[in-house]
C-alpha cells in the first residue's frame, strides 16, 4: 500500500463534497505543501479494472494549467478534457456527458485562467491583428468571438475579465445544450462550477455556478 498522505480517497459522492476536495486539493498545491496522493505503483495497479473519477474538469490546454498537479489528486481522480482556450465542441460535450452517465461524477468544474492565449489570440482576432497560419487556429478563436465582441460592446477589454465572462458563456452553452447535464444539474447530481485560475499564485477562484455547492 501506498506509505503517503491521502493514499485512499473517500470518493466524494456529492457536488458539495466533489467541490470541497478540489479546493482542498487546490490549497495544499498553493501553499506549496501538495501530498501527491495516489500517484504510486500500488495505486496504478489497483485502478486498471474499473475508473471512479470523482470530477469532471474542463479547461484550457495551456501546459500550466496541468490539472493532477495543481489540485494536488492522483490516477483515476479527474476526468480531464481541455482544448486551447476550453471552447466547447460536440465532441467536449459528449466526453462531459460520458464521465456524469457512465462514470457518475457529481462535478464538471470548467477552468480558465489569466493571461490566457486563447483570448489573447480572440481580442487579436476582432483587431484585425490576428496573425496565424492554421485556419484551425481561426476555427477555435470564432468560438470565442462572439463573447469578446460583446464584452467590448460594453466597454470591457480587460483580457482577464473577458476570460471570466468566457467561461461563464461555456457553462450557459454546455448546460443549454445537453439534456443529460441538465436534468441532472436539476436532480441535484450533478453541480457546474466555473473557476479562475492564477498563473501566479496557483489559486483557483470560482467565478459561475449551476447546482447547489453548499
Ligand atoms: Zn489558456
Amino acid at each position: 500500500m501506498e506509505s503517503g498522505r491521502l493514499a485512499q480517497l473517500n470518493r466524494p459522492e456529492n457536488p458539495a463534497q466533489a467541490w470541497q476536495a478540489m479546493l482542498q486539493g487546490n490549497s495544499r498545491f498553493v501553499t506549496g505543501d501538495p501530498a501527491h496522493p495516489r500517484q504510486d505503483a500500488d495505486h496504478r495497479a489497483s485502478v486498471v479494472g474499473d475508473q471512479k473519477p470523482f470530477a469532471a474538469l474542463f479547461g484550457c490546454a495551456d501546459s500550466r494549467l496541468s490539472a493532477e498537479i495543481i489540485f494536488d489528486v492522483g490516477l483515476g481522480d479527474l476526468f480531464v478534457v481541455r482544448n486551447a482556450g476550453q471552447v466547447i465542441a460536440e465532441t467536449i460535450i459528449g466526453s462531459l456527458e460520458y464521465a456524469v452517465e457512465v462514470l457518475q461524477v457529481p462535478l464538471i468544474l470548467v477552468l480558465g485562467h489569466d493571461k490566457c492565449g486563447a483570448i489573447r489570440a480572440t481580442i487579436d482576432s476582432t483587431q484585425g491583428n490576428l496573425k496565424a497560419e492554421g485556419s484551425f487556429i481561426h476555427n477555435l478563436v470564432s468560438r470565442i468571438t462572439e463573447t469578446v465582441e460583446q464584452a467590448q460592446a460594453h466597454g470591457i477589454n480587460d483580457i482577464d475579465e473577458i476570460t471570466v465572462l468566457h467561461v461563464q458563456d461555456t457553462i450557459n452553452e454546455l448546460v443549454g445544450r445537453s439534456d443529460l447535464i441538465r436534468k441532472r444539474i436539476e436532480s441535484g447530481k450533478l453541480a457546474v462550477v466555473g473557476a479562475k485560475y492564477a498563473l501566479d499564485q496557483g489559486m483557483v477562484s470560482p467565478v459561475h455556478v449551476v447546482g447547489q455547492i453548499d
